[in-house]
């Protein structure tokens, strides 16, 4: 049995690995020291792949070919009016796939966003694999709760691309939930309000007993702390506008160092009541001469800037009371997720809102990782100690006459259910019926996402109205909707389950898995040459300094010279591992043979 699963949350900004080990969850540090790791990932002149700090250090001077925030565009359409917003303020080049669906180009190669989260995901791994020094590959990834079935396909692909066995993919704010509830024992109602770098999340729970009962779940995908940043930037673009006439908007580097600043501007205000942002040499104008940003932003006039998003979780939360039947006043405590919940105008929000001052003592950066390796070390480990009732995070239903929505199974219910309706047959003599699946929000069925689609045939033939055609809709406990449309005289019935669809084939994720497994080999081959060679500079320097000191033979002090001249060749232009390990043992005898001959 596997004993190790990760528990990773695959953040907007920053992700974060957690294992647990002797019964305890543990947050792993990545090899620069950071619990956290920067959702980013480059491609170097060289071809290598930089992920997180390296991709990081290196955003301003190689903004074209560094891909960050991609959580915002993962499982999406190119024409989702959202997408259209982001590629306007990426640095980076955004086209469009063969799906209708995104991909991103670095150096001239196109990259799915899967694949992007498939590297960061692959680092994670990495860096978890180095501290128990040893192989897993099972893990619970956690998403918004507010993500469709695209955009968790999209998470999943992502996994099976970097290698991984996907247990389960969770909730971000039930798996904050499960770290606060393995604490805190006691029966409580808890709201986890969730504001990250790219999404916002509000859940309100039940936790008794080890058993977590999502009442309601709510967020938007597009409010998070990126949305705080822009805020930010766009005022400093405004007022260079302004003084220089210059648009900074049309130069990739000035807008990486904009962003860099803006979010480091906007950490430093949740410390202190103003701050510097310094950007010499932001351009040049028409003249050629050096343009620069230097200006001070208060506290107040940043929380000015952004009050109209704050107040948009506070409308959220609203709703996610009013769907979980409670109000605040029920609410025994309040658990804050995310990197965006250190801004002080966030916490006096949410307290003002809730009535009461959010719980202390959890990180917010790391909650959500540590509840997922609980839950992943609850499924690997028989004996689960917790149940877990997640709930369905949008309306499920299908496509009737008149192009509307007709719902089922509400957002909010709790899975696994069975819901179903009753329809009659149309028109005279109808045999058959097309049944459109659909997951969302909107009450015309075509702006809603399209789950699956199937014709029930077979219906026995009569008068319109005088045939009970029953669809049924079971949800497991993973979300997996299962759907069947039944003649309730005849009891014929056609079962579908909805297999989850991502913008990837299956064919496309095969290959990006085995291009992503060989990529990995080739690095790992050129870490492990390197390190035979070193092995082989090591055993050169001491034949070389036998050869100097040893008075040898004529013969063999040509047989040595030979040898070293080789090896030296090879040092300079090594092949691989096995012929130069190959050299290196040669050596290493010649050096032996010179030892006992003395
Ligand atoms: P997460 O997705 O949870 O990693 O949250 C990342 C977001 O939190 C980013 O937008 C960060 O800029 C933001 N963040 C991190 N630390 C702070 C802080 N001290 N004050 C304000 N925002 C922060």
């Amino acid at each position: 049995m596997t004993e190790y699963a990760l528990g990773i949350d695959l953040g907007t900004t920053n992700s974060c690995v957690s294992i647990v080990e002797q019964g305890k969850p543990i947050i792993i540090a990545n090899s620069a020291g950071y619990k956290t790791t920067p959702s980013i990932v480059a491609i170097a002149e060289s071809g290598k792949r930089l992920i997180g700090q390296l991709a990081k250090r290196q955003a301003i001077t190689n903004a074209t070919n560094t891909v960050y925030s991609t959580k915002r565009l993962i499982g999406r359409t190119i024409h989702d009016p959202e997408v259209q917003n982001c590629i306007a303020t990426l640095p980076y080049e955004i086209v469009e796939g063969p799906h209708d669906d995104i991909r991103v180009v670095m150096r001239d190669k196109q990259y799915s966003l899967p694949e992007i989260s498939a590297m960061i995901l692959g680092e994670l791994r990495q860096v978890a694999e180095n501290y128990l020094g040893t192989s897993i590959t099972d893990a619970i990834i956690t998403v918004p709760a507010y993500f469709n079935d695209a955009q968790r396909q999209a998470t999943i692909d992502a996994g099976t691309i970097a290698g991984l066995n996907v247990l389960r993919i969770i909730n971000e704010p039930t798996a904050a939930a499960i770290a606060y509830g393995t604490q805190n024992k006691k029966r409580q109602t808890i709201a986890v309000f969730d504001l990250g770098g790219g999404t916002f999340d509000i859940s309100i729970l039940s936790i008794d007993d080890g058993i977590f009962n999502v009442l309601s779940t709510t967020g938007d995908t597009f409010l998070g702390g990126e949305d705080f940043d822009n805020r930010l930037i766009e005022y400093l673009v405004l007022n260079f506008a302004r003084e220089h006439d210059i648009d900074l908007r049309e130069d990739p580097m000035a807008m990486q160092r904009l962003k860099i600043s803006a979010e480091k501007a906007k950490c430093e205000l949740s410390e202190m009541k103003s701050t510097e942002i310094n950007l010499p040499f932001i351009c040049t104008d028409a003249q050629g001469a050096p343009l620069h940003i230097n200006t001070t932003v208060t506290l107040e006039q940043f929380e000015n800037l952004v009050i109209d998003l704050v107040k948009r979780t506070l409308k959220i939360c609203q709703v996610a009371l009013m769907n979980a039947n409670v109000t605040q006043n029920d609410i025994d405590e309040v658990v804050l997720v995310g990197g965006m919940t250190r801004m002080p105008l966030v916490q006096r929000a949410v307290a003002e809102f809730f009535h009461k001052q959010p719980a202390k003592n959890i990180n917010p950066d790391e909650v959500v990782a540590v509840g997922a390796a609980i839950q992943a070390d609850g499924l690997i480990h028989q004996g689960q100690k917790h149940i877990l009732l997640d709930v369905t995070p949008l309306d499920l239903g299908i496509a009737v006459h008149g192009g509307k929505f007709h719902v089922i199974t509400p957002k909010n219910t709790t899975i696994p259910c069975t819901n179903s309706v009753v329809f009659t047959t149309s028109f005279d003599n109808q045999t058959s019926l097309r049944i459109v699946v659909l997951q969302g929000e909107q009450q015309q069925a075509a702006e809603n996402q399209r789950l699956a689609e199937f014709t029930f045939s077979g219906i026995r033939p009569g008068p319109a109205g005088s045939v009970d055609i029953q669809i049924k809709f079971d949800v497991d406990p993973d979300g997996i909707v299962n759907v069947t449309a039944k003649d309730l005289q005849t009891q014929h019935e056609h079962f579908v389950t909805v297999s989850r669809s991502s913008n990837l084939t299956p064919e496309e994720i095969e290959q990006m898995t085995k291009d992503n497994a060989d990529y990995l080999a080739a690095e790992k081959m050129n870490a492990d040459l390197k390190q035979a060679v070193e092995y082989l500079k090591l055993s050169l320097k001491s034949l070389r300094d036998l050869n100097a000191t040893a008075n040898l033979p004529a013969p063999i002090a040509n047989f040595t010279r030979n040898l070293l001249q080789r090896g030296d060749d090879l040092v300079k232009s090594p092949d691989t591992v096995v012929n130069v390990n190959r050299m290196t043992d040669d050596i290493n005898n010649a050096i032996s043979l010179i030892n006992e001959g003395q």
